[in-house]
């Protein structure tokens, strides 16, 4: 990404949270070894995560809201 970038801790901080195993809102199932998908769109880091158990889609949304 060639964007101007934010403060990066924030976006550490982030994607630190994101670091554990997604675990399904719905069914409670644990995705251990999986990932997020991540998807840059309009100043917003989208990252989705599919339940392999379920097929619920977890969503989670990062704002560049100070990136001018
Ligand atoms: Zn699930």
């Amino acid at each position: 990404m060639a964007m101007k970038r934010p403060s990066t801790s924030a976006l550490e901080l982030y994607r630190e949270q994101l670091r554990d195993a997604p675990t399904c809102g719905k069914c409670g199932f644990t995705d251990e070894g999986g990932t997020w998908r991540t998807a840059y769109r309009e100043r917003r880091l989208v990252y989705r995560h599919i339940c392999p158990r379920c097929g619920a889609v977890d969503r989670r949304e990062f704002r560049f809201d100070r990136s001018g």
